[in-house]
């Protein structure tokens, strides 16, 4: 039965993945509206739909049933185990998490929204325990509380969108921040913004009720009876649930869906709801299936967490990417090339600058930068594994009849790099990092702005290392990740995720890399500066334990951009090795140049896949559990040589996305050295055209980006058209500056240059804004002073 029930999450789960792009809401067929649509028409359909009264019959039939098996269940005492270690005792099938709760306060008999059994199970508050077991209670404030009480609002939410629409609804899951129900409505029409309000009032309304959430058990038949009118979830039950096999239905008032719960005891917990926005999808996100709509909301226990939201959600718009990359003419989409961005000039000078700054780290932290192919031979996929996993996220073509797919990472060219020629101990780590584009087949309904894209740059790099350099690989990126994020003014925290249930290679090797990785997380939690972190259990990639970096920008946002991800399984793949020991060389220099010979016996040239798809016994290379294929057989090591680890790591990770955070996270305000438009040189007459023009390249030479305005504009909007481009500053020249060879300036970051500047000598300010510049200083170069700072001519 749970399996069931997993199942229908993970199909809500998958379609959740797939597509929650902020698409406007696509009005994709303007037919007439659904009964009692929009604002003329009635709060709620009259008479109701019939389906809902059908249900209520199934269920009210089938309840006793249910009942009077549970009555039937042995009433024993329990130990209920609490996080504080105290012991609670009970009776099996009949007490609740609720009454737990109560008894240690009444407050948390109002906050506690959901509970959590021995670490893994959610459980309703109101749902008799069963045996003894550890107990944790959960309120909003917990990360799985939020899901449940996002999720429960769902159900309100579908309450009133059949109330209104008569629709069948499809899934309705928690989402990052909120939830959505997705549904299709009668005819295929289409909600409106005007549907918002009344579906709020009809949610108030079913709060006000304090409908109680009603958990059935039931068969695979008596679901299909019950949802006999929905074919979404006729879809659902026959596609997920097998024969013979039951899952579980909630109840709240008249309202009842398929889902495997848990849920908040009752709808009075829900204190604010608010729709946030609607748009359309496909069934399963499949675009042959039919058009849905969705509908997203936002709920919270408290109002004042409500307020709070809405002013982020305000706040976030102002800043969002699409919008400011539009104003300040930074990037565009264009329909000929759908997820590829073009970034136009002033952008592509924000790029640059993060670029230089990564550049200058590779200088100091021994990287080397390559430059590798787009597309290579579908052989090569195969090797890496991607033709088998990753395929359909790829962007394959014919080259000479031959399959090819451009490449949507780095490393399995990188891998061809390492192997090019026999490499020493003494050349690692190897560090090599690449700008190369990349892209990948994401669905046209996931794109969104540069956040999701086809067509990316990543900052990315490969590290070859022998297993006993891990720890220090890792310390030194956390201080690259420290340089980077800390000169953005952004905090960041870090998860270790550890060996998942199916793993490949040996358990000493996993122990070892998750030891050397908790060492370098707590030796830099420890330095000055540096970050606590948190485990995440058996999250790892099934290849190799990972650190996840997650980044928080100034509105507390979290985003997720470099990785740090340790790899046993690619060297294998590729049967990389270097010489461990110098009595390998000779042996090496032999079998020099490195063509694909198969060492011991050397019967024939073959081509390195061949010998990855038949030769030698693997060396402790199953993976156990099953899921990835078994047969694959690796080549053998020669002797005298060992593996290299891969350490695949990103610090910006993709450029567009980073290019999306940096400008929300600045709204667009850059600091100096990041910024696409440092200087506006603003003469106050034409008779000063020729200096503004002077001192445009001056600073133009001095590696700045700078403009001047001559259009035909009053001085005064000159001056607001500089402010409003966010000018880092502005130059006023007149006559005094001309003669002066000074500028006045206006920083957009003083307000008491705001309207009245600092003559500046041009020198002292070429060479300030210079030394800023390069420093990628934000201190401001021309402190204010009671009497304006003086150049030296005059
Ligand atoms: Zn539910
Ligand atoms: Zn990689």
């Amino acid at each position: 039965m749970e399996q069931a029930q997993e199942v229908v999450d993970d199909v809500v789960e998958g379609v959740k993945n797939v597509a929650i792009g902020d698409k406007k809401p696509k009005v994709k067929k303007e037919k007439k509206k659904a009964d009692g649509g929009a604002d003329a028409g009635p709060l709620e359909l009259d008479p109701e739909p019939k389906f809902i009264s059908h249900r209520l019959e199934v269920f009210d039939r089938l309840k006793a049933n249910y009942y009077a098996e549970i009555a039937a269940k042995p009433r024993e005492p329990i130990s209920i185990a609490l996080e504080n270690g105290s012991i609670k005792e009970g009776i099996s099938w009949e007490t609740k998490p609720i009454d737990i709760a109560k008894e240690i306060s009444t407050s948390l008999g109002k906050s506690v929204v959901v509970a959590r059994l021995n670490g893994e199970e959610m459980w309703d508050i109101m749902r008799p325990l069963e045996a003894s077991c550890k107990l944790e209670l959960l309120t909003f404030e917990h990360e799985e509380g939020k899901r449940v009480f996002w999720h429960s609002s769902a159900h309100i939410l579908g309450e009133a969108s059949e109330r209104r629409f008569g629709c069948s609804l499809c899934i309705g899951p928690p989402i990052e921040s909120g939830f959505y129900y997705e549904m299709g409505l009668p005819d295929g029409a289409a909600v409106t913004e005007s549907d918002w309000k009344p579906l709020e009032t009809l949610v108030s309304k079913f709060v006000k009720e304090k409908q109680v959430f009603e958990r059935l058990v039931l068969s695979k038949d008596e679901l299909l009876e019950m949802f006999k009118d929905n074919k979404y979830k006729q879809h659902i039950i026959k596609d997920k649930i097998k024969d013979g096999e039951r899952t579980t239905v909630y109840r709240n008032g008249p309202f009842i869906d398929l889902c495997r719960g848990p849920h908040v005891p009752d709808t009075s917990r829900i204190t604010t709801f608010a729709i946030l926005k609607n748009s359309a999808s496909y069934f399963l996100a499949n675009k042959d299936n039919d058009s849905l709509q969705r509908i997203y909301g936002i709920s919270f226990p408290d109002k004042k967490q409500m307020a709070e939201h809405k002013k982020f959600l305000e706040e976030a718009a102002q800043r969002d990417h699409r919008k400011i990359g539009k104003d300040q003419e930074l990037f565009f989409f264009h329909e000929l090339s759908p997820g590829s961005p073009f970034v136009m000039p002033h952008g592509t000078r924000v790029v640059n600058a993060i670029q230089a700054l990564i550049k200058e780290q590779y200088m100091e932290r021994d990287y080397n930068e390559v430059i590798t192919p787009n597309m290579y031979n579908a052989d090569l996929w195969k090797t890496s594994g991607h033709w088998d996993h990753y395929k359909d996220d790829m962007f394959t073509l014919k080259v000479d009849d031959q399959d090819f797919g451009l490449k949507p990472m780095n490393c399995p060219g990188h891998c061809l790099m390492f192997d090019h020629r026999i490499r020493s101990h003494h050349e690692l780590p190897w560090r090599i990092a690449d700008f190369g584009v990349l892209h990948r087949n994401e669905a046209s309904g996931a794109l969104s702005g540069l956040t999701r894209v086809r067509r990316f740059q990543q900052d990315d790099a490969h590290i070859f290392c022998r297993e006993d350099q891990i720890k220090d690989e890792i310390t030194d990126l956390f201080d690259f990740l420290q340089t980077v994020y800390g000169l953005l003014g952004m905090t960041f925290k870090l998860r270790l995720s550890t060996r998942p249930e199916k793993y490949m290679g040996e358990i000493k090797t996993w122990d070892m890399a998750e030891k050397k990785l908790s060492e370098a997380l707590d030796q830099f939690a420890a330095t000055p500066g540096g970050v606590p972190w948190e485990t995440n259990e058996g999250d790892g990639a099934f290849y190799g334990p990972k650190i996840d970096i997650a980044i928080r920008d100034c509105l507390g946002r979290e985003w997720q951009c470099a990785t740090i991800q340790l790899d046993f399984q690619l060297p294998l793949n590729f049967g990389l090795e270097y010489m461990s020991s110098e009595q390998a060389v000779k042996k090496a220099d032999e079998a020099k140049p490195r063509v694909k010979e198969a060492k011991k016996g050397a019967k024939k040239e073959t081509e390195k896949r061949d010998v990855v798809a038949e030769a030698a016994p693997a060396e402790g290379s199953e993976i156990k559990g099953s899921e990835v294929k078994k047969e694959r057989v690796y080549k053998p090591l020669t002797p005298g040589c060992a593996r290299p680890v891969v350490i695949h790591r990103a610090i910006a990770g993709s450029f567009e996305r980073f290019h999306a955070i940096l400008i929300e996270h600045y709204a667009g305000k850059w600091p100096f050295w990041l910024s696409p438009r440092q200087i506006l040189v603003v003469p106050v007459g034409p008779g000063f055209y020729a200096y503004a023009e002077e001192v445009r390249k001056i600073f133009k030479k001095g590696g700045m980006h700078v403009d001047t305005d001559l259009s035909g504009n009053t001085f005064p909007k000159k001056i607001r058209t500089g402010q409003l481009a966010q000018y880092n500053f502005i130059f006023v020249v007149g006559a005094t500056e001309a003669e002066g060879r000074q500028v006045n300036v206006r920083n957009r970051d003083d307000d008491t240059t705001k309207d009245r500047g600092q003559p500046i000598d041009l020198q002292v300010a070429l060479e300030k804004l210079g030394f800023m510049l390069k420093e990628r200083s934000s201190e401001n170069p021309f402190p204010g002073e009671a009497k304006p700072v003086a150049g030296k001519a005059e």
